[in-house]
């Protein structure tokens, strides 16, 4: 099929849009998405220092390359990246690798935040002390908080991930499903800052993860294309497949029900403002009782 716009080889055809798109105009359609989020979720209105959680996969690295291009010309922004590094061997380390080539590439500079260092076990010593546990139960928590930590130490305004429509549709859903509106009025991306809380930024939020892939295939970015060992252990795959079905049936599902949570998460905000946190007696971490959910797992694994 041809483009839509051009007339060339389409490369997708895009169910929810109703268009076939070449790959110079799906990463055109990518970039103007991505930069409107951008300009609505970031207040740049003085100096800024943005950390960009870089894993080395596609989604983040996409991220920083669409950040580089919207914002490095700009001298009152600066960008620096993080990558967690899990302590899973055979993935990350490879992983770590992209990471650390896109930024020398970029000239950004890159910083690395290890679970072994902050949590003293990385996520396969984690396996194996609570061999019952779902990994990612873990590791989701560690990485949030360490992400945070590690973007206050580095005095920046704003976290950017890589988290595309997939993924928050998947979180949107999981929350519905196990009624935590907790979650749901936590989620990113954030317009409000609280103390202690590096608020986040999604540049990707409103594309879809086939196109992110794509998209890194058009503009040749190096990334690592591996699974997590432990994904298949996770809940979300259930509902990544789930999803999946409803897109296939009926397209614009992911849009719909991304539409759906940012209604019901501003309700839920404007409800019950955000309580003020205390800090954790361990780490230090934003928290709403003594010790954050992640000194609380620590202790859990030394018990
Ligand atoms: Fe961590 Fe789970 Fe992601 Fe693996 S799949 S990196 S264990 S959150």
């Amino acid at each position: 099929m041809d483009c839509s716009q051009c007339g060339a080889r389409a490369v997708v055809f895009l169910r929810y849009a109703g268009r076939h798109l070449c790959g110079d105009h799906l990463a055109v359609f990518v970039e103007r998405r991505a930069q409107k989020e951008v300009r609505e979720q970031l207040r740049l209105d003085g100096h800024a220092r943005i950390a960009v959680g870089l894993s080395g996969g596609k989604d983040s690295s996409v991220a920083m390359v669409l950040l580089h291009k919207f914002l490095a010309r700009r001298p009152d922004v600066e960008l620096v990246a993080v990558t967690v590094d899990e302590g899973i061997d055979g993935y990350r380390p490879p992983a770590l690798e992209f990471a650390v080539r896109l930024c020398d590439e970029l000239g950004v500079e890159h910083n690395v935040a290890r679970y072994s260092e902050a949590y003293g076990h990385g996520m396969d010593e984690v396996v194996s002390l609570d061999p019952e546990a779902i990994p990612c139960s873990y590791c989701g928590v560690f990485r949030r908080s360490l992400l945070n930590r590690e973007a206050r130490r580095l005095e920046a305004d704003y976290l950017a991930t890589g988290l595309n429509l997939d993924d928050t549709a998947q979180s949107a859903f999981m929350n519905f499903a196990r009624n935590d509106m907790e979650r749901t009025a936590r989620m990113g991306p954030h317009a409000d800052v609280q103390p202690g809380l590096i608020p986040r930024v999604q540049p990707l939020l409103r594309v879809p993860e086939k196109e992110v892939y794509l998209y890194a295939t058009i503009r040749g970015i190096p990334f690592h294309d591996a699974v997590c060992p432990y994904a298949e252990r996770a809940q979300r795959g259930l509902y990544r497949e789930v999803l999946a079905r409803l897109e296939e049936r009926s397209p614009g599902t992911r849009h719909a029900m991304l539409g759906s949570h940012e209604v019901m998460r501003s309700a839920l905000r404007m409800a019950s403002p955000p309580v003020e946190l205390s800090t954790c007696s361990e780490c230090g971490e934003p928290t709403l009782g003594d010790l954050c959910r992640a000194c609380a797992l620590v202790q859990r694994l030394q018990a």
